[in-house]
C-alpha cells in the first residue's frame, strides 16, 4: 500500500537537534538528556507536556504565550498528581535561557515535559521521583498542505472520567495516535474525534472552529477538548473583529453544511479545513472569516505590536 510504504519509508527523524537540552535544573548535551528503560512514564504514561512556538523576527525571536503554557503545564500535572519542585515561572525561564544557550533565533518549538521517573513498577507511584525536560529545536509546519482533507475518526475522544482531556497528559495521546494514524493510513490529513455524546470534540492535535452564516461556532469545555490556547486566541480575536463567537455542542451534519471550518493549534496554527469525510466545505476555498482570523494571528505571534497583545509575545533576545 502506498501510505505504509510512505511510512516505512520515513525512518529518519524528522526533529533536527539542537545542541543543548534542559533537564532537571541543568543544562546537559542534548545526547545526555536520556533515561532509563523502566522510566514509569515510558510505561504508563505518567507525564504532562507542553507544546510551545518561538517564531524567529530578524536576529531576535518571539515565544507566544509562553506564560499561558507553563501555568497549562503545571496545571496538568496537578490534575495527574504529579508532583513537580519547579513552579512555572522557574521553567519559564529555563525554557528562555535554553533558547539563548543554542543561540537559536529561527522558527522552533519548544517541548517541556514532566513525568515519573525510574523507581518501580507500582501504579501508585507514591515517592516515585518526578523529572522535568525541555527541548527545543527547529520547527516550520506542522502539515505541509495550505487546505486539510479530514474525516470523522472511528475512535472516541477519551473523555473527563477516563483520563481528562482538559489536561495534556502523556496517555491521552494514545487515542489522537489511534485516530491519526487510521486517518493517514485513509489518505486524510486529519481526523476529528465525536466525544462520548456523539458530539464534535477536536482534532487529534487542534481545537475546530465552524462557521456558518457569518457566525463561528466552537465546541464548549465540556465537549471533551483541550483547552487550547490558541482557541482562546482565536476566540478574542474574533471578538475585536466584532465577529459573533459561541461555544456550544457541535454536530457532525454541521460540519457537511458549514461555510467554513478551521483547526486550531500551537503547531498547526490557523489549519484551514476544505473537507469533511470527502465533501466539501463551502465553495472549496478558505473562506473570508478563516483568512481574515489567519492574517491576525500571523501577525500577533510574529509580535506586530500595532494589533495590541504585546503581552502574549515575549521576547527571547
Ligand atoms: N487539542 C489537542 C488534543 C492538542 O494536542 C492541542 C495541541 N496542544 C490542541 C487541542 C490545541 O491547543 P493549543 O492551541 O494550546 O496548542
Amino acid at each position: 500500500m502506498v501510505v505504509e510504504l510512505e511510512m516505512n519509508e520515513r525512518h529518519k527523524p524528522e526533529i533536527q537537534k539542537t545542541e543543548f537540552v534542559w533537564m532537571n535544573g541543568k543544562t546537559i548535551a542534548w545526547e545526555d538528556g536520556n533515561i532509563p528503560l523502566m522510566t514509569h512514564a515510558l510505561h504508563y504514561g505518567t507525564g504532562v507536556f507542553e507544546g510551545i512556538r518561538g517564531y524567529g523576527q530578524g536576529s531576535n525571536m518571539f515565544i507566544f504565550r509562553l506564560e499561558d503554557h507553563f501555568e497549562r503545564l503545571i496545571n496538568s500535572a496537578r490534575v495527574c498528581d504529579i508532583e513537580t519542585k519547579y513552579t512555572a515561572k522557574e521553567l519559564m525561564e529555563a525554557c528562555l535561557s535554553l533558547i539563548r544557550s543554542n543561540d537559536l533565533r529561527e522558527d522552533c518549538y519548544i517541548r517541556p515535559i514532566i513525568f515519573v521517573g525510574f523507581s518501580g513498577i507500582n501504579l501508585g507511584f507514591i515517592n516515585y521521583p518526578t523529572e522535568a525536560a525541555i527541548i527545543v529545536f527547529p520547527f516550520k509546519h506542522y502539515f505541509s498542505k495550505p487546505g486539510l482533507d479530514v474525516c470523522i475518526s472511528s475512535w472516541t475522544r477519551l473523555y473527563d472520567p477516563v483520563t481528562p482531556p482538559l489536561a495534556k497528559i502523556c496517555g491521552n495521546y494514545v487515542n489522537s495516535v489511534f485516530a491519526k494514524r487510521e486517518a493517514a493510513k485513509n489518505g486524510y490529513d486529519e481526523a476529528l474525534m465525536l466525544n462520548a455524546q456523539g458530539k464534535i470534540s477536536e482534532g487529534t492535535g487542534e481545537n475546530i472552529f465552524v462557521v456558518r452564516k457569518g457566525r463561528i461556532a466552537t465546541p464548549a469545555m465540556g465537549a471533551s477538548i483541550l483547552d487550547g490556547i490558541t482557541r482562546n486566541t482565536i476566540m478574542e480575536l474574533a471578538r475585536e473583529m466584532q465577529l459573533e463567537v459561541v461555544e456550544r455542542d457541535v454536530g457532525r451534519s454541521e460540519l457537511y453544511v458549514a461555510d467554513e471550518v478551521f483547526l486550531t493549534g500551537t503547531a498547526a496554527g490557523i489549519a484551514p479545513v476544505l473537507t469533511v469525510d470527502r465533501r466539501q466545505v463551502g465553495d472549496g476555498k478558505v473562506g473570508p472569516i478563516t483568512k481574515s482570523l489567519l492574517e491576525g494571528y500571523s501577525q500577533i505571534v510574529q509580535g506586530n505590536m500595532s494589533l495590541g497583545h504585546d503581552d502574549w509575545v515575549t521576547k527571547v533576545y
